[in-house]
């Protein structure tokens, strides 16, 4: 017997593994129709295709980058996996090109599934000086003909802004198709779907969830044949997200624009704490304007903001000086800013750049601010006596 439906504008968490489909003529249809790979089907068959709580965070999601469809996974990886394996196409498959400056994670992936497992012909581009050359880019497109391009429209944690809408004009005008992780930069800064990027995706766990306390992944987008060949990747490989998740990070993803808002603020103000202060040499934040790349920034992200993360180095002749100086700063922030090997959380958190990236930037004192939506004062507060503790 069916439920009878409550009064709940909510969609609650529906927990079935597999869904009642009451008769053979019933499940005949919901098998059949199961092959057209739609996102909200009218039959929903098992939660590893596809499930109605998840469906229902896809909704919030594709509002906010003004997108035709979105696809939750269970983390950003899976995503991204999701995202460049609908391209792979056997030993047709032409070469894809990466940005080189792109998650950590990410690049991993690359080296130990898409080249060493899976073979793929992969190719990276490289900025020259904290900036990519776009010219240098449309060479590279005619001479190795890739299949796809993927780019991050802000890299971690140098924070260089690609352009990325000439990115896909290229890219469009020399058959590829590009992928944008759009982690950082987040729809309130830049939509790279309305500049026609065939695929975003992002990193829930970070910005959008906003709490630290959800891994999820999304990838958007509005071409039909590219969701349906996406879901059905997720199906075969099983990166759907678990309902209950899906519906904390819908309720969670309802405050993302207000929370990211603060948080770009909030990190344009640090910018400034830390560029005025003694003990620091250099700060990368994508808003100043000797940041290498402040003018894509400020073509990308038309006056909205400059985003939330900020880097910064300590000054000192030595570097021993200089990871003196990180240790003390790390050690006198703790109570308010806690070290944890993420994003995007609610609160200020940092990251030791040398100690994740090793001699990668070789500056050994940086540190990686994801600044957090916390009171300002507060944050400043915290900030300044921690610096002064390094003088
Ligand atoms: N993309 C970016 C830019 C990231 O920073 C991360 C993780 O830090 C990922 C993707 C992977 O996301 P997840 O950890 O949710 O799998």
């Amino acid at each position: 017997m069916k439920n009878k439906p409550v009064n709940s504008s909510r969609t609650p968490v529906y927990r079935d593994a597999g869904f009642e489909l009451y008769d053979a003529e019933t499940t005949k249809n919901a098998f059949s129709l199961e092959t057209e790979n739609q996102r909200t089907p009218d039959l929903y068959i098992y939660s590893r295709y596809r499930n109605p709580t998840v469906t229902a965070a896809e909704e919030e999601i594709m509002k906010l980058e003004a997108c035709n469809w979105a696809l939750l996974t269970q983390s950003g990886m899976s995503a991204i996996d999701t995202a460049v394996s609908v391209f792979q196409n056997g030993n047709l498959t032409r070469p894809w090109l990466f940005f080189s400056e792109i998650y950590g994670g990410t690049i991993s992936f690359i080296e130990s599934v898409l080249k060493k497992r899976r073979g793929l012909k992969i190719h990276t581009f490289n900025p020259d000086k904290e900036k990519y050359s776009l010219d240098e880019l449309e060479k590279i497109l005619r001479d190795i003909d890739p299949e796809i391009i993927y780019v991050e429209a802000v890299s971690n944690p140098m924070l260089i802004v690609t352009d990325v809408e000439q990115v896909i004009e290229l890219a469009h005008r020399n058959g590829a198709k590009v992928i944008v992780d759009n982690t950082f930069a987040t729809p309130v800064l830049f939509k790279p779907l309305e500049s026609g990027a065939d695929i975003v995706v992002h990193s829930a766990t970070k910005y959008f969830s906003g709490h630290g306390n959800i891994t999820a992944g999304v990838l958007c987008g509005n071409d039909m044949e590219l969701m349906k060949a996406a879901i059905e990747y997720r199906k075969f490989v099983g990166h759907m997200i678990s309902p209950d998740d899906a519906y904390r990070l819908h309720t969670q993803v309802q405050t993302f624009e207000l929370r990211f808002r603060q948080q770009c603020l909030n990190a344009s103000g640090i910018t400034e704490i830390l560029k005025n202060h003694r003990a620091v040499r250099k700060v990368w934040y994508p808003g100043l304007t000797e940041h290498a790349s402040h003018k894509e920034a400020i073509k990308l992200f038309g006056g909205r903001g400059f985003g939330a993360m900020v880097t910064f180095d300590f000054d000192g002749d030595l570097a021993e000086v200089k990871r003196k100086r990180r240790d003390r700063f790390i050690n006198a922030a703790s109570e308010r800013i806690k070290l944890i090997p993420s994003l995007g959380d609610s609160k200020t958190i940092l990251m030791p750049v040398e100690s994740v990236w090793g001699a990668k930037y070789p500056e050994p004192g940086m540190i990686r601010l994801s600044v957090g939506f916390e009171n300002f004062s507060l944050l400043e507060k915290t900030i300044i006596e921690a610096l002064d503790t390094t003088l």
